[in-house]
């Protein structure tokens, strides 16, 4: 698989305006369920944390994004409901996986916080 290679991929001036696919489909019903298992593994994270980790919007959203990055995304069409999700979180490995990530998350970004 080669990464990197955009060259070939034309983005029109009117971003998805032109684009027959997502004028056709409802994309929206793609639902990456990694985030609701991040999020939900940040929450109880924060909760635990001591005082000196930083809760501000920031570092939080900051937090999630480096977390949903190291994890692998877990996409399903919504209409079929959390079973997909709730499989992988069966797996020990998947729910290791997501708890390592959001845990150097918040180490790395309460060590260098994008503000002062
Ligand atoms: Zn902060």
């Amino acid at each position: 698989m080669v990464l990197g290679d955009f060259s070939k991929i034309e983005v029109s001036e009117e971003m998805g305006g032109s684009m027959a696919l997502t004028d056709n489909y409802d994309f929206d019903l793609l639902k990456n369920e990694a985030e609701q298992l991040v999020l939900y593994e940040l929450e109880s994270q924060l909760e635990a944390a001591g005082p000196e980790i930083c809760r501000c919007g920031e570092c939080v959203v900051d937090m999630a994004a480096m977390a949903l990055n190291a994890v692998k995304p877990m996409y399903r069409f919504s209409l079929l409901g959390t079973l997909y999700a709730a499989q992988a979180m069966n797996e020990q490995s998947y729910a290791d996986s997501v708890q390592q990530a959001v845990a150097q998350a918040i180490a790395r970004v309460s060590a260098n916080p994008a503000h002062d």
